[in-house]
């Protein structure tokens, strides 16, 4: 059975009931976790506001990032074993769960050496006075994680927070807790003082709301859906608490004529296939230019009927969804597509010989799919991908931006000026030319516009977010 973990401690909830933990693979329970109350949340606060203000508030920023750095270190050090736990819990193929625990390791190392080079400015003023600014930690942070990616959502959350000298308060998504209980002990024996990471797991509605209504938390950061970030963002303005919102996305893949489709193909496939579509950032629309709509169509085609899902542990191009309710969203989806007569160009398989319990969907490739269609405008979040054609460039940028979200786009085309006008043309947090997710890129912001969000994380840019800005004027005269 997992524990709460709290103050360095291992805890049993008050509610002393459980949640179960079940495979996706084969939807089999195999563990629970604390089933936590608003009182578990209040004792997490209560522990991390006494390390921000007794251990941690003595610590440097030097003492901040070595202890980053020895927390990335053991990190990459138990990767095999935090893959391993993250794969049973989340149904990520072997690949997946390594790279996502080695993103981790990576996260805190890059922070362990942002935290000495955060700092304020000298600012020109009226004579007789010196003033300059400090970037100060908010306080007590709260995380609310989702499942899709655990371990490198908390290693950007939790990893610029920590390094902006702020101490943290986790409520894991109730389908994805195990790596994360592991990597707060793993903190733990590398030295951070009791009260700096603490996990609290249990159902959104019951704690992950405490979280973000209690008094103590200073910083709330939420990835997930757009739904439940609207909540916390009401919930944080009654006591005008500074909020960071990744509410996901519905991104585009834009393919000109020109662009290198042998390059472009692999690239738009992976960013639909990956973690089996469960990625906020996933490239679910591929917009053609209509003089390769065919035949680019046809390739995809091809690609998409050799995709194969499976148990987590074969390793093959997609595990299993997180859950069975989230592969009825996505069969809902489908099921809709087919009554509205939007035809499947191809398929992949589902591998034979996969559990019937677990939680499977094989990749479906839609064409033309009507721009205000539900699958061209809602987060699927499985491994859906719908094609359009566009006519001409200013076609490109209508149907790319006709979405209530801005999370990120892909533009493919050789032509230098093109990609310029079009990066500055489409609304989203991150453009990518002639590649896609640039290998997750730990140092570049991430974070939408429109219903994608706001605030950013990942990079130097999320220190910001992670601070507050104290001007000090002094008069000397
Ligand atoms: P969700 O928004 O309900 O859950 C995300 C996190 O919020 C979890 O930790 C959950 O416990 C917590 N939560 C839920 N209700 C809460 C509440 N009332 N107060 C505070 N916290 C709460 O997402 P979901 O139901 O797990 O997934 C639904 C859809 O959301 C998915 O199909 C997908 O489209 C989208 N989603 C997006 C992302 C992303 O990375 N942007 C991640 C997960 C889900």
């Amino acid at each position: 059975m997992q524990h709460n973990f709290i103050a360095n401690q291992a805890c049993l909830s008050h509610s002393r009931q459980t949640l179960a933990v079940l495979d996706p693979s084969d939807g089999q329970v195999f563990d629970e976790l604390q089933r936590s109350t608003p009182q578990d949340i209040d004792d997490a606060v209560q522990a991390a506001r006494a390390c921000f203000e007794g251990p941690w508030s003595r610590l440097s920023a030097v003492d901040r990032s070595r202890l980053l750095m020895k927390l990335s270190q053991s990190v990459a050090a138990h990767a095999d074993e935090l893959a391993a736990l993250e794969q049973r819990d989340c149904g990520k193929p072997t690949k997946q769960a390594r790279a996502d625990a080695m993103a981790l390791a990576r996260y805190f190392e890059f922070y362990a050496g942002a935290c000495d080079k955060l700092h304020g400015e000298t600012l020109p003023y009226l004579n007789g006075y010196s003033v300059l600014t400090w970037r100060e930690p908010h306080g007590v942070t709260g995380h609310i994680v989702p499942w899709n990616y655990p371990m490198q959502i908390f290693g950007r959350c939790v990893g610029g927070a920590l390094a902006a000298g702020n101490v943290c308060v986790v409520k894991p998504a109730e389908d994805a807790c195990l790596s994360l209980l592991r990597v707060a002990q793993l903190a733990a024996e590398a030295g951070f003082p009791a009260g700096a990471i603490n996990i609290v797991t249990g159902y959104g509605h019951e704690v992950g709301e405490a979280l973000a209504r209690h008094p103590g938390i200073d910083h709330i950061s939420f990835t997930g859906s757009p739904k439940i970030g609207t909540l916390i963002q009401q919930v944080a303005a009654e006591r005008h608490c500074p909020v960071t919102l990744e509410l996901g996305g519905k991104s585009p893949q834009i393919i000109f004529a020109d662009a290198d489709l042998d390059a472009a193909i692999p690239v738009v496939i992976n960013a639909i296939v990956q973690n089996s579509g469960q990625t906020c950032s996933a490239g679910s629309r591929v917009l053609i230019e209509q003089s390769i709509y065919e035949p680019l169509l046809h390739r995809l085609g091809q690609a998409f009927k050799a995709l194969r899902a499976g148990p987590a542990a074969a390793d093959l191009d997609l595990g299993p969804l997180i859950r069975a309710t989230q592969l009825s969203r996505v069969q809902d989806f489908l099921s809709q597509a087919q009554r509205d007569g939007i035809a499947v160009v191809a398929q992949g398989e589902i591998a034979a010989g996969a559990p019937s319990g677990g939680f499977y969907q094989a990749p479906v490739l839609l064409r033309d799919v009507p721009v205000q269609h539900r699958l061209a405008q809602e987060e699927v979040f499985g491994p859906v991908l719908s094609a359009m054609a566009f006519d001409h460039e200013d076609h490109a940028v209508e149907l790319a931006n006709a979405t209530a979200f801005g999370l990120v786009s892909g533009i493919w085309t050789r032509d230098g000026g093109r990609q310029f006008r079009m990066a500055r043309r489409v609304r989203s947090g991150q453009v990518f030319i002639n590649n896609y997710g640039a290998g997750g890129g730990v140092e570049l912001p991430f974070g939408g516009v429109k219903s994608s969000g706001h605030g950013r994380e990942k990079g130097f840019e999320a220190l910001y977010g992670f601070t507050t800005l104290k001007t000090v004027a002094v008069r000397h005269d």
